[in-house]
């Protein structure tokens, strides 16, 4: 096996859940592992699908497990969605589906919310706020012919002890059942995500690495942006599921300990 792209990498994009952690379980050496990338001159992003909770609230999450942390090393899908209705919807009410974080983060990127008759787009998260009253509402914007965009395709949340979440994508599917629309997707796969972190950085996106557990987003998101990418064995992707698959990681490892040993 031939490591040297990967050693060349200079910015390593981390996912989280099942890759870090899953839960509040630390895996074994992750922690170093974040230490040998510093030690080695490189630099890393926490990257996250998950549009529930804020970029500072990932920030006090990781620190609080123990990983070193600053706002710069946190990018969120709700962050990438901001930037995105932004860019392609400026002044334009957008109707969220999502949790109060996911809300407080739109607007920091000055996206004015509505739920009035000047909504122009429906913007979905992975809502653990979700009410009947919200799908009745975002289904009649959409209806109305809405644009409708979303945060993030997972369709579960990985929890512990094989439990899973419902996710943005889930969310999406229903509004899609009751509507007829369907979303776009702002977060992995969509290369949109590395691109937007390359232009921030000035890393190249074949010096770009993304680590993570899911061959459907965070390798899926490499292959789509010209990056490289590392699966780990460390959460819901099985030998079998890994063999079935179209979308080919460049390295397979066990865990990301496997990984700090390689890179150091
Ligand atoms: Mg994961």
């Amino acid at each position: 096996m031939n490591y040297d792209a990967l050693r060349e990498c200079e910015l390593f994009l981390l996912d989280m859940d099942g890759t870090l952690y899953l839960g509040d379980e630390v895996f074994p050496g992750a922690i170093d592992f974040i230490r040998t990338l510093e030690a080695t001159g490189r630099e890393y992003i926490y990257l996250t699908n998950n549009s529930s909770r804020a970029g500072i609230d990932y920030v006090n999450r990781l620190r609080g497990l123990g990983f070193p942390c600053e706002m710069r090393n946190v990018f969120t899908s709700g962050m990438a969605t901001g930037m995105y209705l932004t860019d392609n919807y400026p002044g334009v009410g957008v109707y969220p589906v999502g949790t109060p974080a996911f809300e407080r983060e739109l607007e920091s990127y000055g996206v004015r919310l509505s739920d009035g008759g000047d909504v122009g787009c429906v913007c979905v998260g992975f809502d653990t706020t979700l009410t009947y009253a919200k799908l009745d509402r975002a289904v009649h914007f959409l209806r109305r012919g809405a644009a409708f965009v979303a945060a993030n395709p997972d369709w579960v949340c990985p929890m512990p002890a094989d439990e899973v979440l419902p996710d943005c994508g889930s969310i999406c599917a229903l509004l899609t059942a009751a509507s007829g629309a369907k979303p776009f997707y702002i977060g992995k796969p969509n290369r949109s995500m590395v691109d937007i972190i390359s232009k921030m950085t000035g890393v190249p996106n074949r010096r770009i690495c993304c680590v993570g557990d899911r061959l459907y987003t965070d390798i899926a998101v490499a292959v789509n942006a010209g990056a490289q990418s590392v699966l780990v064995m460390s959460g819901e992707t099985t030998p079998d599921i890994l063999a079935e698959s179209e979308t080919k990681p460049g390295w397979v490892m066990a865990d990301v300990a496997e990984l700090g040993r390689c890179l150091s």
